[in-house]
């Protein structure tokens, strides 16, 4: 195939500073920077990149499956385990890639897009896509890979198949830049906008904008904003646009009817025009700039608004939700691309709740490369990643089915999926909805997911893994993470949270009760599960499911050790709940030596870890109060492992206490709240991201007249002739009834419409006097814009009530960038 193959021994004359090569002619297609996510282990060198966790931990397995050339900086690390195996050693592995990946890009000549700016990067790129695909075997960065890691990634795909490629950039502080101009060096520049995105990375804006347009350093052209032009160093060939001052393609007017903007401007002296079928100022901007970019390639202002008129909305984000008869769609059915069907596949192997992996793909058009190759491709793709059931749609996939070795179908198209395929043979499994848009899957999705209420919780996996790696660098090396998934993971749902946490590594997970644990392990989840409040009843299916109690008392402990002698089992893992000042549950200073004398005589029982809570750990006012908590934690949980004689897991930090208070980080710390995008220590807010959103549709819009009243009670009065709107979410949804008559608010349209009368059981009416607002219209019951921490003002409680308060009802779906 057509991916370029390198010798180890060419790798090591550009990037090598020490190394073993038994195997000096072994072939190098693939770059692994990720030990999960192998398609083809003989033919992968994998870089073992500094990360929190040292990634050289990952060549025994990845040896294991067939790995046989890894970069790698630790000088201490033995080799003699891996006779097999070509070793490069470098200073720097993230450079070694990036080094490795110039040499690469130096073989080809033709021409390269560089997009970079603060926003519109990938719908710019992926528009141009849309634009150009028809006369370029064109190469693209895949989704958003814009970063020190992403850009290499990308760039390394370049081969003589194609003829033309766009890749991305972006950065967060100075210097990067010149490291990813080596890798693109693109020869035509294109500089989307500059916001206040990442300002904390930089000095000023000046700096920040100086350092973007290195990018373009060695570029033959920029396309640009015209006001930025001063800010050019070295003279170069532009191509400015702008909305207010001269440039080579100024724009004039811009209207918007129907759902479309019509944009007019001036080319070379002549009146043109572009019609876009979006109205946002975001969109506007971005197609302004793919005009310029067709402009400057010389394409017919004709071609130019026929095209642009058709542009299609670019949606990156998978979903994933509940389907039919127990199975998890992850619906991904607006682009279909050879490099995110990967990334695709990648995150359904990540999906540990049902064994089976299904992949329904629909033809992927415009890939650059020929048929034959492209399906000789997906097929090892599909085959090395370990899917179980095929189902390919469309002529193409058909024509080429005998590449594919697994259980598989092929349709002629979508119709033909849904006339002849019978739904009833999904069950128990994942299932992959990978499509290019005119293969219109949504159908499909509709079929297979279960019907999704007009209220859904969104769940952004991303924030979450933000938030995850946000506390993970504030842990002192060493300090392990055990991440809070009680009461449906606050609300987000368990399974899969609890995947997404698997798959980062987390060290433990804790639940409340061993039924949550048990739903846990048969969701597929392998980490250790601590849990918190283990009852006498539970107790064979907390053995069963291999789940950690927490013990609190002599009750537990000694209910606990019968049951282990009565069952002849030695050594369990269970974990000591030390009272230190919450006065919940747990053994105080006073039972110490009882316990001791107890855990002595019991040798059954393993203690893993012991643990205290913080009971004011977010307040300044009781600092003394936590202070003193910790302290008598450390007095005691040591004099428990001294008397005992080994040595165990300490923890006691929550949310709050882990950038609080660094000192009471311990061995571990137990991240709750902070995962899910909410803190108590208001400092820390920022640098969080929202996880949840809570949205509903209206249903229906009404008018009243002043006077008239509304709901249960008659409590709402029309105070004037105005308009109300229903909609689906009430007091049983987990929107609390004390919301109602004015006191508590949405947002639609970015507008607030506040409760009037009081809340039903499952809907509420929301006054809309003078809101220019639709039936259909989507309607924000908290998230990014109506934070949590408002709603839970507005209630007189706090977020943890709000959301772990959210009914099961209302479904949950997953984003994924
Ligand atoms: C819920 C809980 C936590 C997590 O608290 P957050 O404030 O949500 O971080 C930690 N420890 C115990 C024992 C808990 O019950």
């Amino acid at each position: 195939m057509s991916q370029i193959a390198y010798q180890i021994q060419d790798l090591s004359k550009i990037i090598a500073d020490k190394l073993v090569l038994p195997h000096p002619d072994q072939i190098i297609r693939h770059i692994l920077t990720d030990s999960r996510k192998v398609s083809e282990a003989s033919s992968s060198v994998f870089f073992a990149l500094k990360a929190r966790r040292d990634a050289h931990q990952y060549i025994p397995q990845l040896y294991e499956i067939g790995l046989r050339s890894f970069v790698i900086t630790d000088e201490n690390f033995s080799v003699a385990n891996y006779p097999d195996a070509n070793f490069i050693w470098v200073k720097d592995s993230l450079k070694a890639l990036q080094q490795l990946v110039a040499y690469h890009r130096s073989h080809f000549h033709y021409p390269v897009i560089g997009i970079t700016g603060s926003n519109g990067k990938t719908i710019v790129k992926e528009w141009l896509f849309q634009l150009l695909a028809a006369d370029f075997k064109l190469i693209r960065s895949p989704k958003s890979y814009n970063s020190q890691i992403g850009v290499p990634l990308s760039v390394w795909e370049m081969t003589h198949d194609y003829d033309l490629a766009i890749f991305e950039a972006g950065i967060s502080t100075v210097q990067e830049m010149d490291h990813l101009e080596e890798i693109i060096k693109p020869t035509i520049g294109i500089l989307t906008n500059l916001a206040s995105s990442h300002d904390e990375g930089f000095e000023s804006r000046t700096q920040k904008l100086q350092e973007k347009l290195r990018l373009f350093k060695n570029s033959e052209t920029l396309i640009i904003n015209s006001k930025y032009i001063s800010e050019l160093s070295e003279a170069k060939k532009i191509f400015t646009w702008s909305f207010d001052q001269d440039a080579d393609l100024k724009i004039t007017d811009i209207s918007t009817h129907n759902g479309n903007s019509l944009i007019k401007g001036i080319y070379k002296n002549i009146e043109i025009a572009i019609r876009i079928p979006f109205t946002d100022k975001a969109s506007i901007e971005n197609a302004v700039i793919c005009w310029a970019s067709m402009l400057y390639l010389n394409y017919h202002q004709q071609v130019i608004a026929q095209r642009i008129e058709k542009l299609l909305v670019v949606k990156m984000r998978l979903e994933l939700k509940s389907g039919i008869h127990q199975t998890a769609i992850i619906d991904d059915s607006y682009n279909s691309d050879f490099s995110s069907l990967e990334i695709a596949i990648d995150f359904l192997n990540q999906q540990s709740q049902y064994l089976t992996k299904t992949l329904i793909l629909s033809d992927i058009h415009q890939s650059g490369i020929p048929a034959v190759q492209l399906y000789q491709k997906v097929a090892q793709l599909v085959e090395n990643k370990g899917i179980d059931k095929f189902i390919g749609i469309g002529e193409d996939l058909q024509k080429h089915q005998g590449n594919f070795k697994m259980n598989k179908w092929f349709f002629k198209d979508t119709d033909d999926f849904l006339e002849r395929f019978d739904k009833q043979i999904f069950k128990n499994e994942t299932i992959l909805l990978k499509g290019a848009r005119h293969f219109e899957f949504e159908r499909i999705s509709k079929i297979l997911t279960q019907k999704v209420h007009d209220t859904v919780l969104e769940i952004n996996l991303n924030a979450l893994v933000h938030n995850l790696n946000h506390y993970k660098s504030k842990l002192a090396p060493g300090v392990k993470l055990m991440a809070m998934v009680k009461a449906f993971a606050y609300g987000s749902g368990s399974d899969e949270i609890a995947n997404i946490l698997q798959h980062h590594k987390v060290d433990y997970l804790a639940v409340a009760y061993a039924d949550e644990g048990v739903a846990l392990r048969q969701a597929g989840i392998t980490l250790p599960i601590m849990v918190l409040s283990p009852e006498v009843s539970s107790f064979e299916a907390l053995i069963s499911n291999q789940l950690e109690p927490e013990l609190y008392s002599f009750r537990i402990l000694e209910a606990f050790a019968d049951y282990l002698s009565d069952h002849q089992i030695e050594s369990y893992p269970v974990h000591i709940k030390l009272d230190t000042g919450m006065h919940r549950l747990g053994f105080t200073d006073e039972d110490i030596a009882e316990l001791i004398s107890f855990l002595l005589s019991h040798k059954a029982l393993q203690v893993k870890s012991a643990l205290s809570h913080l009971a004011a750990s977010e307040s300044d006012v009781h600092n003394n109060y936590t202070q003193h908590q910790i302290q008598l934690f450390d007095k005691i949980s040591n004099r428990l492992s001294e008397a005992l004689g080994y040595t165990f897991i300490k923890h006691i930090a929550n949310t709050a206490a882990i950038s609080k208070w660094p000192q009471a980080q311990f061995d571990m710390v137990r991240l709750g709240i902070g995962l899910y995008g909410i803190e108590s220590v208001i400092a820390e807010r920022a640098a969080l991201q929202n996880v949840a959103t809570l949205k509903t549709t209206i249903t229906q819009i009404k008018e009243l007249k002043k006077g008239e009243t509304v709901g249960y009670g008659r409590s709402g009065i029309m105070k004037k002739d105005g308009k109300i709107a229903t909609v689906k979410i009430g007091y049983a949804d987990g929107y609390p009834r004390a919301l109602g008559n004015g006191v508590g608010y949405m947002l639609i349209n970015g507008k607030r419409a506040y409760t009037i009368g009081n809340i039903c059981m499952d809907m509420t009416m929301l006054d809309i006097t003078g809101l220019a607002i639709k039936e259909g219209d989507d309607v924000i019951i908290f998230g990014e814009e109506l934070s949590v921490y408002d709603l839970s003002k507005q209630l007189n409680t706090i977020p943890y009530e709000v959301i772990t308060n959210i009914s099961q009802r209302v479904k949950r779906v997953y984003f994924y960038e």
